[in-house]
């Protein structure tokens, strides 16, 4: 369906748990590893299934992290029956995709994005407060040979922390068949972020002067490649080049509320409807109506950070 602004509303992003095995320096002021919301199996697959008569085809699996969830191979076999479900994907950090990857295929996963900021071991360790780099890179490795696809990096590029490893990251989307897309920080929470720390789509350009532009978008980002390279260069640039417009998302939260924007606090709490189709499904239009025209991080404010709201 379409929101007020006219945007066809199409993409359901579903935060399964707010538990992660990591603590990203960027990411929100909890302490990850604490117990969080989570919904049954059951009733995510309610849940999509409204969604879906609303007019939802594609649905991102994240989190928290999604994998710190025993039945997530169940969850995402759910989804992939609702009826008008077209593709499945899944967010994760990695660190269990080795253990993972291929039930999450056989389960019906269509692709994965895997975060992985730095290749350097203590920037890793740094930015996560773990260390687990070689379990993240064996699982990219198994999430290829399980025939997830296409396998998406996403990196978070902070000035003067990790942004010396830009090219080694640049240099798997050259030597393997990956995406590997940047995506600008982002202001969330009590996280300590300052402007002067974000790395620009303009500046990884600059950087890699050999970047050509595909001339087109899929989804957020803006693909680039290069002579030789296996795969394609991705910016994402929620802070240089709003791209609200476009924006096709709706978030489910795994405390059953629904997030319009990623940029309000606002959500509303769906779940007094779950056993009612009906009421359920026009709770979620009525949900989808209220989605702001766009984003607001330029307000200076706090934002509700990403551990929470999923990423
Ligand atoms: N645990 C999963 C993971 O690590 O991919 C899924 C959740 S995580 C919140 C999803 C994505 O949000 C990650 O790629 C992470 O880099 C990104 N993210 C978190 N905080 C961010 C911020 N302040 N700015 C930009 N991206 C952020």
């Amino acid at each position: 369906m379409k929101d007020s602004f006219g945007r066809e509303i199409s993409y359901l992003r579903v935060s399964v748990t707010e538990r992660c095995n990591l603590n990203c320096v960027y990411c929100g002021k909890t302490d990850c590893a604490k117990k969080g919301a989570e919904l049954s199996p059951e009733v995510i697959g309610k849940l999509v299934r409204a969604f879906a008569k609303c007019g939802i085809n594609k649905v991102r699996v994240t989190g928290g992290e999604p994998l710190v969830r025993s039945d997530i191979c169940e969850i995402v076999k759910l989804i992939r029956a609702v009826d008008g479900i077209k593709t499945v994907s899944l967010t994760t950090n990695g660190v269990y995709l080795k253990k993972y990857a291929k039930d999450l295929k056989q389960a019906g996963l269509d692709s994965v994005n895997i975060s992985l900021d730095s290749t350097d071991g203590s920037t890793y360790r740094h930015l996560t407060g773990a260390d687990v780099l070689e379990k993240v890179l064996e699982g990219i490795d198994e999430a290829e040979k399980a025939g997830l696809s296409p396998i998406k990096i996403n990196a978070v590029l902070m000035k003067g922390v990790n942004s010396d490893g830009a090219g080694e990251l640049v240099n798997l989307a050259k030597t393997r068949n990956i995406d590997v897309r940047f995506i600008e920080l982002m202001p969330f929470s009590d996280s300590g972020i300052d402007k002067s720390l974000i790395v620009t789509g303009n500046d990884i350009l600059t950087q890699f002067p050999f970047l050509r532009p595909l001339g087109y978008y899929e989804g957020t980002a803006e693909y680039y490649s290069a002579d030789g390279f296996a795969g394609r260069v991705g910016l994402i640039n929620p802070i240089t080049k709003k791209f609200c417009s476009e924006c096709n998302r709706i978030r489910l939260l795994a405390d059953g509320r629904i997030k319009p924007c990623l940029g309000y606090e606002e959500a509303y709490d769906v779940m007094p409807f779950i056993d009612d189709e009906d009421k359920l499904e026009n709770e979620i239009r009525n949900i989808i109506l209220k989605k702001p025209a766009g984003h607001s991080f330029e307000d200076g404010k706090k934002h509700e950070g990403l551990n929470r709201t999923g990423g």
